[in-house]
């Protein structure tokens, strides 16, 4: 044990002083699995990956099938192959009909990328509008779209001509004109702290980017594939994004993106010039195997139906006094106590007893829990137990 915590510690690359070090030998379900035989409920899912829990066996045999068949075989683009057509096709069946068209890249934050690239290509605009407080990935252009300026300012110049407006301010709205290529944003901020739009505000929104010709790209990396109570959060308010992103829980652990958008607008990688997006391993037969996989499973197991109730029932099992605001959409959650010492106190007694919650980058007063949507009624009770304990600490 201590010997993989020193190669982990010295031989792979650290983004924090303090990492979980919780050493994982097998998971299934809503657990993982330590070598010593620990069992950990997982009321985080991977941050937001395992909707489905863990080694769901449906996809696990799509995955096994896949390999036994063929892994990389071309470039993205090139060959035809099954499995990625046929995710392509369940995947956009899901969609409005003008988000019927898929890019599938490796990452969310590459769907991002591609996504930036098709409107500029797409308005031969150059002004990309983003809101405050958003996380959109590492990456380069997805960091110049991102709020969190602290995470930012060490790799400047980032992109040009970005510009953020306030998140559900109608006032800001007036900031997207005919320059404005696209506003890029999480449908339901996830790392702000889970904040959800108004109706209104997405209303008006559509209708100004209509009256610019400015495309409008909903992030759902996060919030999208049933975690708010839809498959797809947007549709919580009766308008359709140009541009859809998706990545996480998509692969039902395994890495794949996408970008989403209609055959027209997507056509415009292909000339002016050709290849104007390109990648070697998007649409991994693998990683399309288990996204096939996934969307199998919400299929069968009439999941999302059940996403808000359960929701429900753990926002009233984690009801306390020390709490100052609780924000959820569907099993999306952020919880607000006085600090973050507090937030890390109760993060630190629960992964000691055994369930594993979270906290958010750019939110620090927030305790965050994202559990597998397929948790079981008996689970929650058993996670909210320990929770509340830890509450009972503050
Ligand atoms: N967008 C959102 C809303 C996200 O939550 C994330 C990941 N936390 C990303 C983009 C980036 O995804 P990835 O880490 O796969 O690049």
């Amino acid at each position: 044990m201590e010997f993989s915590h020193e190669i982990f510690l010295k031989n792979i690359a650290q983004t924090t002083g303090s990492p979980i070090l919780l050493e994982v030998e097998k998971a299934a379900g809503s657990y993982l699995y330590s070598p010593d035989g620990k069992a950990y409920l997982d009321l985080i899912s991977g941050v937001g990956v395992n909707h489905l829990g863990h080694q769901h066996p449906h996809i696990i045999n799509r995955i096994k099938e896949q390999v036994d068949k063929h892994l990389h075989v071309m470039v993205y683009g090139e060959f035809v192959q099954s499995t990625p057509n046929l995710l392509a096709k369940k995947l956009t069946e899901l969609l409005p009909p003008s988000l019927n068209c898929c890019y599938f890249t490796n990452s969310g934050t590459e769907a991002n990328e591609g996504a930036l690239k098709l409107v500029k290509r797409y308005t031969g605009r150059t002004e990309i509008i983003s809101c405050r407080g958003s996380y959109h990935g590492s990456t380069h252009g997805s960091l110049s779209v991102s709020g969190n300026e602290t995470k930012k300012q060490a790799f400047r110049p980032l992109l040009p001509d970005v510009k953020f407006v306030r998140f559900n301010n109608m006032d800001d709205l007036k900031m997207i004109t005919t320059k404005t290529a696209c506003i890029i944003m999480e449908t339901v901020q996830g790392d702000a702290g889970v904040r959800v739009p108004s109706q209104e505000y997405m209303t008006a929104l559509r209708a100004k980017c209509d009256d610019t010709g400015t495309l409008i790209i909903f992030d759902e990396i996060q919030a999208g594939m049933g975690r708010t109570g839809k498959m797809f959060a947007f549709e919580h308010f009766n308008i359709v994004p140009d541009i859809l992103t998706t990545a996480k829980a998509l692969g039902g652990g395994l890495p794949i993106g996408a970008f989403i958008s209609s055959y027209e607008k997507m056509t415009s990688l292909t000339h002016d010039p050709m290849l104007g997006h390109i990648t070697t391993f998007g649409g991994n037969p693998a990683s399309c195997a288990a996204a096939l996989g996934v969307l199998e499973v919400f299929e069968n197991e009439n999941i999302v139906a059940q996403v808000e109730a359960k929701g429900q029932l753990i926002e009233s099992l984690l009801q306390h006094h020390k709490i100052i605001e609780i924000r959820r959409k569907g099993m999306m959650f952020a919880i607000d106590f006085a600090s973050s010492d507090d937030v890390f106190k109760i993060a630190k007694y629960c992964l000691d007893h055994g369930v594993i919650t979270f906290w958010f980058l750019s939110c620090p007063n927030s305790f965050r829990i994202s559990p597998p949507l397929n948790i079981s009624e008996e689970d929650i009770r058993k996670g909210c137990a320990v929770i509340q304990e830890a509450f009972n600490l503050l």
